[in-house]
């Protein structure tokens, strides 16, 4: 028997880069897993390749969206896992940064933090076992130039899985964020195609740029960080909550 045996997952965002990767890992140590996202079409089609995975449309900005498919999801039983991992990311100089795109950041990757965990949170508070895991970033626990919104964001997903964490010590559920530096997915792809335009540097000089942020000199794989999230659902990882996991290769946090 495999320990995430009878337990649903929620991946937001779980139709691509990390999200899928953390899917895959979940249902490969038992889980039923709930890909959500704004493309249905796209999460169908991956949750076909997934064992006992299904897709829910989900846009994690709008409260009614969010009530639905987690009404949906939990259908046949209380959700065990949620994975908060849909974000999105631009850049910009802070003197050019509009108010309307700090919010729409922020609407993401923290509110919609905020709505999925509400969501849940009757679940997790009564289960005998729960895990809420938040995908941060290295973003949220320093500050880097052009991004200042969404350094925001991370450190406040930070700062939200610390008070939940220290709320819900009591229960069974666990509450930790990963923190990855620069992963080979299409949120890379966006950062890699940004210092092209703006430096006219070629495809890998943009990707060495990004790589110097890690000691490693690397991106990061998917899997990484999908294996650190089948970690912390583990049950006998149940005493690590609150946490603010760092995957970057070496740099001290
Ligand atoms: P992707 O762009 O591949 O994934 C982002 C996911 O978020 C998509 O599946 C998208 O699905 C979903 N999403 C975006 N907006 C919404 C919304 N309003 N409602 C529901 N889902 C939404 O990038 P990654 O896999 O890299 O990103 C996953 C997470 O990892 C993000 O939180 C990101 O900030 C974080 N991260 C990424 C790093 C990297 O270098 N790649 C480094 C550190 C952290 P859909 O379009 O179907 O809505």
């Amino acid at each position: 028997m495999a320990h995430l045996d009878g337990k649903t997952a929620v991946i937001t965002g779980g139709g691509t880069g990390i999200g899928l990767a953390i899917a895959k890992r979940l249902a490969a140590d038992g889980a039923h897993c709930v890909l959500m996202g704004r493309n249905l079409e796209r999460l169908q089609e991956k949750a076909a390749g997934i064992d006992r995975a299904r897709a829910e449309r989900c846009d994690v900005t709008d409260p009614d969206s969010v009530r639905k498919a987690f009404a949906a999801a939990r259908e046949t039983r209380p959700v065990s896992i949620l994975v908060n991992n849909a974000g999105i990311a631009s850049s910009a100089p802070f003197h050019r940064m509009s108010e309307d795109e700090f919010l729409r950041i922020q609407d993401v990757n923290v509110t919609g933090v905020f709505r999925c965990t509400r969501a849940v949170t009757d679940d997790l508070r009564a289960a005998d076992y729960g895990r809420v895991i938040n995908i941060s970033s290295i973003a949220g626990l320093s500050g880097g130039p052009y991004i200042s919104h969404y350094c925001a964001s991370k450190h406040a997903v930070i700062g939200m899985t610390r008070a939940l964490a220290a709320e819900w010590a009591k229960t069974q559920t666990t509450v930790n964020a990963i923190c990855p530096g620069y992963v080979r997915t299409e949120m890379a792809e966006g950062a890699i195609r940004t210092i092209i335009e703006k430096t006219g540097a070629t495809r890998d000089q943009a990707i060495a740029e990004l790589a110097k942020s890690n000691p490693q000199g690397r991106l990061l794989e998917v899997e990484e960080v999908a294996e650190i999230a089948g970690w912390l659902c583990h049950p006998d990882s149940r005493s690590v909550n609150g946490q603010a996991i760092a995957l970057n290769g070496g740099h001290s946090m």
